[in-house]
Formats: structure tokens, C-alpha cells, sequence
């Protein structure tokens, strides 16, 4: 699985990116090699930049760096840079913030009560109104990262204890929020109270670990102990855990995109596999939207599992007939604009001698702006297919999300601007299908009810965003002023 669409360009910017990872680990003498490793299972949450903070003798220590957590993180100088038994990870692609060294978490701040180290999984979706008002209080900005004003939030607050500063400042934003934060008297972990963002914990020997996914547990030999609970903050200091559930309880909203595409399908929630969800969902798709056809082709890698669930239903051979190479970086890929669709090909290819003459299923997880489901498409019909029925293993991306995944403004959204026959004949398949929005729920093994609040985030497809969104509807009141002050003008 991989949030970088394997056929992406970023000159395309053809597809949806989970902003961030996190890791972390307390009451381990290994604390920072485990952090490593677990941010290598998270990679796929963030390929943009990594960083760990550990806590040693009343000393943070943190080393932070663009690029992958191998090169990093794999050197013994880098992870003895870092003792303690105390570490927290993120692994980083941003959505908010510029890319450079200064966003790279964990941020760290030296407040009244001592270092105070944060990670953060999501998107503050108030995060610049929230700044403005603490800068016009004069609060000085170290980076352009929304999870700074929470620092900031931390250290304004009138509250005398760190814990009820932090609750203070937590109150103060909305979003999506899965944090793991270190204090010089221990770590915390909490998830926004809707839980829109996923954040787990698990056990090594004495160690309490925290993790966006279970898969990072897994790397690190730790058992799965459960969820953390949205709205709940989990206390680890001097070895003992305590949970506290500061927030009025809302109705709980997972991002079902995790389930689509974000999470490795190797990793478990609730108590549910994410591969055997995508199989479900390819199954269903099957149900849904039926096609005659001769073999059913998943688009490497994170079209797989749907394309099986698809296959096994339908009775329609699976076979790979695009084959990834995995020797080729995501650099090579962009090698200039006049060769850049030679790149495509580069990375991946169309298997031939199975492809020519045959009427191809293609399944992929998504469509966002729609050029990269063009390209596909043009290389199976390259490659000699009778015919192409493309298959999407989501309903139809229509509206950005601003909850921590990154997306293209919504008039560069594909489904925003066509109906189903006008994608149909921008990617030049033959047909075109989406699972529907409670096909995608039934894979879940849920309903989703018109006349109830939806069990997950489904805004992407819907627009039913289960928060307000202050940034947003200020700055559509700022364009919608410009509009007015251009016409009068
Ligand atoms: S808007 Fe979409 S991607 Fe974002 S949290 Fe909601 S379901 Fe997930």
C-alpha cells in the first residue's frame, strides 16, 4: 500500500495523501531504536520528512530530518543521539505548512512547566484563526505547522496544571487530532473527540506503546491492546496508565478513507482486518456494478485486495497485469517535462502477453483528479486490451478534506466536475463504475443511515463534514468579498 499513487507525478498531484504517522514509547531502555522502527511501518503515512524526541535526565533530545525514515533513523550514531526510555516519532507529509526542517515533528517548546514535545496525526481545521489571535496576543511562531498553535494554546492558558493547560488548549480546537506529546513527567496520547484519526496502543514487556496503526505494533513485537478511545487522553507516567475522557461525548467519526486507502491492509481496526474491508469492498463493487469480462487486473499496489475481493465474487481470473518495478525511487519518476510520461513506464508496465486481446476489469481504490486512471487505462489499451472497464473501490471523490489527508481543491476533483458518463470518456474506459456510498458501509459490515448521523467521515464523498470548518468558511467569506470587491471595482 502506498499514499504516493504509484503512478503519481507530482506535477499530477493525482491522488490523496495521508498527512502523518505517529509513534510512540514509554518504558523501554530501547525507546528510540523501537520509535525507528515503528515510523518505518507508518512510511506510508508520510514520506516527507521524520523525527524523533526522547527523553533522558531531565533532557529532550531530538533529531529531525527531511526524506525516509531509512537514512535517517538507521544509524547507530542517530538512535544513540537519542537516549532515554521516553521516545516519540512522526513520520511527515504535509499538508499544512510549508515542507521544511522547522515543521518536522516532533515540535518542541520549552514552556513555564518544562519541555513539552508534540506529535500530531491530523488537520486543526481552526488553526488560523486560532493563530491570528495568538499572534495579536504575541505569541511568536517558530514554524507555519497547525500543530504549533497548540503548543501555544498550551503555553497561554490560564490553567495552573500542565494536564489542564493542554485540556484547555485541546477544547479551544477543532479538527482531527491523534497526539502523542512528552512532558518531563511522562507521555500523553489522545484522540479528538470524534476520533477522525485512528491511534492505538499495545504492550512490549513493561513498554506502553503508542501507534497510528496496528501494523507498527506488529514491527515491533508489541501486542495490540486496544483503541484509544476518541476524546480520550491516555496518561503514562512513572509506569502507571491513567485514561481521562475530558470531552462532552460526540458521536464518534473514524475517516472511512482509512479503510479505502490510508491504512496498510496488514494493520487491524476495531476488531475488524483493513484487507479483508477491502475485499469486502471489491466484492461488493462486484454486486453493484457487474461487467463481462476476462481477466480482473488491480492497479499496484493499493488496488490489490479490492481487486481479489472483485474476482473471487465474479468469478473473473485476477491476474497482475501491471507489474511495479521496485528499484525505481520517487525522484526517477520526475526526471524533467519532456520525458516525464517515459517515468510512468519506468515504475510500471503492462504484463503483454496477458493483457493483448483480452476485455480487462481494472480496479483501483480511487479517482481524484482523474489523469492517472487516464494513464492507466492508455497503457492497458497500449498493450493491446480489447476492451477496459474501470472499477473504483470508493464512491465518487467530490469534495476536499480537511481533516489531515491531502487533496486538491475541489474544482480539480474529477467526480466535482463530471457525471459518471463524462469521466467515463475523460479516462477513455469502456465503463466506468464506483462501489456506492452504502455499498462502501455494507463492506464495513454497517449501514449508513439518512435519517442518523453517519458511523464514520465520509465527507470526501458526501460533504457531510462532521466539524466545523472556521478556516475554510472565513477564507470562502475573504474570496466571496474579493469577488464583490472586483465586480464594484
Ligand atoms: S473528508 Fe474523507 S479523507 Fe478526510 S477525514 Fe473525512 S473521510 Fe477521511
Amino acid at each position: 500500500m502506498l499514499t504516493t499513487h504509484p503512478f503519481e507525478s507530482d506535477a499530477d498531484g493525482d491522488t490523496l495523501r495521508e498527512e502523518c504517522g505517529v509513534f510512540g514509547v514509554a518504558g523501554s531502555d530501547a525507546a528510540s531504536a523501537l520509535v525507528a522502527l515503528g515510523l518505518h511501518a507508518l512510511q506510508h503515512r508520510g514520506q516527507e520528512a521524520a523525527g524523533i524526541t526522547s527523553f533522558h535526565h531531565g533532557q529532550f533530545h531530538t533529531h529531525r530530518a527531511m526524506g525516509h525514515v531509512a537514512g535517517s533513523f538507521d544509524r547507530d550514531d542517530v538512535i544513540r543521539s537519542l537516549p532515554g526510555t521516553v521516545a516519540a516519532g512522526h513520520v511527515r507529509y504535509s499538508t499544512t505548512g510549508e515542507t521544511a526542517l522547522r515543521n518536522v515533528q516532533p515540535l518542541y517548546a520549552e514552556l513555564q512547566s518544562g519541555g513539552f514535545a508534540i506529535a500530531h496525526n491530523g488537520n486543526i481545521s481552526n488553526a488560523m484563526k486560532l493563530r491570528r489571535d495568538l499572534v495579536r496576543r504575541g505569541s511568536i511562531f517558530q514554524s507555519t505547522s497547525d500543530t504549533e498553535t497548540i503548543i501555544h494554546l498550551v503555553a497561554t492558558s490560564s490553567y495552573r496544571t500542565l494536564l489542564d493547560r493542554f485540556i484547555d488548549a485541546l477544547k479551544q480546537v477543532e479538527g482531527a487530532y491523534s497526539l502523542i506529546v512528552m512532558t518531563p513527567e511522562g507521555m500523553i496520547a489522545c484522540r479528538d473527540p470524534l476520533g477522525i484519526r485512528p491511534l492505538v496502543m499495545g504492550r512490549l514487556g513493561d513498554a506502553v506503546i503508542f501507534a497510528s496503526e496496528t501494523v507498527a505494533l506488529d514491527v515491533v513485537g508489541a501486542t495490540f491492546e486496544r483503541a484509544i478511545d476518541p476524546g480520550e487522553l491516555v496518561i503514562v507516567q512513572d509506569g502507571q496508565i491513567r485514561s481521562i475522557r475530558p470531552f462532552a461525548q460526540r458521536f464518534p467519526r473514524p475517516c472511512i478513507f482509512e479503510w479505502v486507502y490510508f491504512s496498510r491492509p496488514d494493520s487491524i481496526e476495531g476488531d475488524r482486518s483493513v484487507y479483508d474491508v477491502r475485499k469486502n469492498i471489491g466484492a461488493q463493487l462486484a454486486i453493484e456494478s457487474p461487467v463481462e469480462a476476462d481477466l480482473v487486473i488491480p492497479v499496484p499496489d493499493s488496488g490489490v485486495p479490492a481487486a481479489l475481493g472483485f474476482a473471487q465474487q465474479s468469478g473473473i481470473p485476477f491476474e497482475l497485469g501491471i507489474i511495479r518495478s521496485h528499484y525505481v525511487g520517487r525522484t526517477f519518476i520526475q526526471p524533467g517535462d519532456q520525458v516525464r510520461h517515459l517515468g510512468v513506464k519506468l515504475k510500471h508496465n503492462a504484463n503483454r502477453a496477458l493483457i493483448k486481446g483480452k476485455r480487462i476489469v481494472l480496479v483501483d481504490d480511487s479517482i481524484v483528479r482523474g489523469t492517472t486512471s487516464l494513464k492507466i487505462v492508455q497503457m492497458m489499451r497500449d498493450a493491446g486490451a480489447a476492451e477496459v472497464h474501470m472499477r473504483i473501490a470508493s464512491p465518487p471523490t467530490r469534495h476536499s478534506c480537511f481533516y489531515g489527508v491531502d487533496t486538491p481543491e475541489r474544482a480539480k476533483l474529477l467526480a466535482a466536475k463530471l457525471d459518471l458518463g463524462g469521466m467515463t470518456d475523460f479516462i477513455h474506459a469502456d465503463s466506468l463504475a464506483f462501489v456506492s456510498i452504502d455499498g462502501l458501509y455494507k463492506a464495513l459490515g454497517e449501514a449508513r443511515r439518512a435519517d442518523i448521523r453517519p458511523s464514520h467521515c465520509d465527507a470526501c464523498f458526501t460533504g457531510d463534514y462532521p466539524t466545523t470548518l472556521t478556516d475554510q468558511d472565513e477564507s470562502a467569506d475573504v474570496d466571496q468579498f474579493a469577488m464583490l470587491a472586483e465586480r464594484v471595482s
